[in-house]
């Protein structure tokens, strides 16, 4: 008899992991706690319910990464893209759905599948045995929560993120910014070259502060909260809490020496990390936010050295249960203490209805090819789904993993240069076109 694989959560990962696997004849078992146990973001007790906006972003395949992760699934059949295009609602380039009808025909489409079945009920043990795929999302139940933390530890579990700001390394003005580690710390001239450094005048500073005061700032939904203050405080409330204290905090000055201008004494300095392996990603250290993004870019373009700078993503801080896969997982997203269990979803530290449903289809077929005894090829890290699996399971830096978007900055860059003399709408559409090439060949492999 065919085994059957076990589904914990059927939100955007779980539905579609589910389809996958179901359309691959393997019998599938989705556990979904709600109705019986709700939480404080969902309002029905149909599977991959939409919690909060109703898009998916852009649906240009040719310049955006998320519109070619989009192109990717309907490609691999994806039940989610199906669904959405079904119940799509005009919204210009971006793809936005009709949320109810949407999450009820993904729900009727799994529940009338023969080899589906859908089990009510929250589950608060990680199984020992089988296939399983834990697809519990940022809301994860807390008894679920607390037994992966026992398995993982504690450090290897997050309930809230705090994003910090991520910049395009090709957009940063290096004529400003330098290389340097506070105090050019490390064994290494790379180590003691690791941070990207932009300095402030007094009046700079001012300038700053007054407009991160300023600036819109999102609310927490309501029950959001709870444990929030942990080490995570929005740079906008250092700052409400006097305006020196951000200088004697993340934008110290001290141990770092202009390489431009070297007789010149920052009043403050703004540090950036590299956040991939590949050098393409920087993150604003310490810079977690919640003001609105459009106030992000205008207050973070004040930064000397950022005037131009272009975001893959901004910063945020949301209640988000998610592991630390870069160091928990294997490549076929298993838990390499428990190869029994893989995990996909938004618990994996991607960001999104769509990320989410992409690393469930992935899931969903990984699963598929083990219990069939039939391996896949690695996805390319070229495609959209390969840039963003190969980021969470040991592309992204373990230390300060938080969860990510797809953008292009995760991609592999092309003929070997990063930026090069292409233009930005060229080089776009090289990414998408090598993609979608790569991704047609590996679907092609997997049949
Ligand atoms: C308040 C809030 C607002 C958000 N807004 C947006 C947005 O506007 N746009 C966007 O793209 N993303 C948004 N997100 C992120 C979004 O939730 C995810 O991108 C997406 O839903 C994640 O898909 P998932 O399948 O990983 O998790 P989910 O879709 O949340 O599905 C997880 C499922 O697991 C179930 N579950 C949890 N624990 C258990 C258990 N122990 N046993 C059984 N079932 C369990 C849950 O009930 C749920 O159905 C938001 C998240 C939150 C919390």
């Amino acid at each position: 008899m065919t085994e059957r694989l076990h589904i914990i959560g059927g939100g955007m990962a779980g539905s579609e992991a589910a389809w996958q696997a179901a359309e691959a004849g393997i019998p599938v078992t989705i556990h979904e706690m709600r109705p019986q146990v709700e939480t404080f973001a969902h309002r029905t007790g149909n599977l991959a319910e939409m919690v909060c906006s109703n898009s998916f972003r852009s649906d240009d395949s040719e310049q955006n990464a998320v519109g070619l992760l989009h192109w990717e699934m309907r490609q691999a059949g994806g039940l989610i893209m199906q669904m959405a295009d079904k119940h799509r609602l005009p919204a210009g380039g971006a793809l936005a759905v009709d949320r109810d009808p949407f999450s009820e025909d993904v729900t009727a489409a799994l529940r009338a599948h023969p080899l589906v079945e859908v089990v009510d009920g929250e589950i608060s043990e990680l199984p020992s045995e089988g296939h399983w795929i834990i697809a519990t999302g940022p809301l994860t139940s807390g008894a679920l929560a607390e037994a992966i933390r026992a398995e993982t530890g504690a450090d290897s579990l997050a309930f809230f993120d705090a994003i910090a700001p991520i910049v395009y390394a090709e957009s940063i003005d290096m004529d400003v910014a330098w290389m340097q580690s506070r105090y050019d710390k490390g064994e290494t001239e790379e180590e003691q070259k690791a941070y990207l450094n932009c300095p402030m005048t007094k009046d700079q500073y001012e300038a700053f502060i007054d407009a991160l005061l300023a600036a819109e700032k999102t609310e927490f939904h309501e029950g959001e909260t709870a444990g929030y203050f942990d080490g995570c405080l929005p740079i906008e409330v250092m700052a409400e809490r006097g305006r020196e204290t951000l200088r004697h905090g993340p934008m110290k000055p001290v141990g770092l020496t202009n390489a431009h201008k070297p007789d010149e004494k920052a009043w403050a300095v703004v540090q950036l990390r590299r956040d991939n392996k590949l050098g393409t990603l920087y993150n604003i250290v310490g810079f977690q936010t919640k003001m609105k993004y459009g106030a992000q870019t205008e207050v973070f373009k004040m930064i000397p050295g950022l005037e131009n700078a272009s975001f893959a993503r901004l910063g945020g801080i949301h209640r988000n249960t998610f592991i630390n896969s870069p160091t928990l997982l294997d490549g076929q997203m298993r838990l390499k203490s428990r190869p029994n269990i893989r995990f996909a979803g938004q618990i994996t530290g991607v960001e999104g209805y769509v990320e989410s449903a992409a690393m469930g289809l992935l899931a969903g077929r990984l699963a598929v090819a083990e219990i069939k005894g039939q391996p896949l090829p690695p996805v390319p890290a070229e495609t959209a789904m390969g840039a963003l699996v190969t980021h969470i399971t040991g592309g992204a830096e373990a230390k300060t993993f938080q969860p990510m978007n797809v953008n292009f900055g995760l991609f592999p860059p092309l003929d070997g240069v990063r930026g090069g003399r292409r233009g930005r709408k060229d080089r776009y559409k090289g990414y998408t076109d090598r993609a979608k090439e790569l991704w047609t060949g590996w679907l092609e492999g997997a049949r």
